[in-house]
């Protein structure tokens, strides 16, 4: 990962109401806190439910802790007759820098398509918000041996159309959906493989330059014990965790791979 900042990002899914978020946040800190020099090079990010955010935004901007945070979806849309629905620029004045789209829950539970995810990639930008796009293979199409080619399209559709400029400010997950939540993990080659992958179909449209500054994380299964593999591959700059982003010891030491 020469030259990009390793990004760590805590994914809570539908966990965790505001007050345990802000009991998590602030055991996070004082946890990494102790390990400063350990972290430092490394970018923190927690994800937690739209009800938590105010309560981590006070949290993070008051007591200056070196954390970012945001949303785990957000509204295609910017404001208007949406019930239910987030917008970006809320998110954004919420202190956000963050938000992940297309989450492999949210396209099967939500049936959210690679159009629908490519709007909201847009909608991202236009706030000023990083999107954090997850892409990744079903378990059928993996052992067809067509993972690369799956991941390849859902990412061309959500960034065509984009400028080198808009491209640079994405973090793409790679996250085989047979390994979310299952504690199947891929192989760190199996990462590296479509991570890489990954990187290549970003420099056709918008150049190597943008392509080798991306930051491409790896999700699915991450935990402390696996994790210093996986991030040792060249193409592999980060991990979106979710299981073991709820247990702050975990997540600690999976800030702290290095050590
Ligand atoms: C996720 O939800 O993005 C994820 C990778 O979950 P887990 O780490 O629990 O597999």
């Amino acid at each position: 990962a020469t030259g990009r900042t390793p990004l760590m990002a805590g994914n809570w899914k539908m966990n965790l109401d505001h007050l345990q978020a802000t009991h998590l946040v602030q055991k996070l800190d004082w946890t990494l806190r102790d390990a400063r020099h350990d972290h430092d090079q490394v970018e923190v990010v927690v994800l937690p439910p739209f009800t938590d955010l105010r309560s981590v935004q006070t949290l993070v901007q008051g007591d200056k802790l070196r954390l970012a945070y945001g949303g785990q979806d957000l509204s295609q849309h910017d404001e208007g007759a949406y019930t239910g629905e987030i917008s970006g620029a809320f998110l954004a004045k919420l202190g956000c820098t963050y938000v992940v789209v297309g989450h492999s829950e949210r396209r099967e539970h939500h049936q959210e398509s690679d159009e629908l995810v490519a709007a909201k990639v847009r909608a991202a930008l236009r706030h000023g918000l990083t999107p954090i796009l997850c892409v990744g293979e079903p378990l059928e199409v993996r052992q067809a041996g067509q993972h690369v080619e799956h991941v390849v399209t859902q990412l061309r559709a959500a960034i065509e159309g984009l400028e080198g400029e808009q491209v640079s400010r994405v973090v793409v997950a790679y996250e085989p959906v047979w390994a979310i939540g299952t504690g199947e993990v891929a192989t760190p080659d199996d990462a590296q493989e479509v991570c890489a992958a990954i990187r290549r179909t970003v420099a056709g449209p918008v150049g190597d330059e943008v392509a080798a500054g991306l930051r491409v994380l790896y999700g699915g299964s991450v935990k402390p014990g696996n994790v210093a593999e996986i991030m040792s591959r060249e193409d592999v700059d980060g991990a979106l965790v979710g299981g073991a982003a709820l247990s702050v010891d975990d997540f600690a030491a999976i800030v702290r791979y290095q050590h």
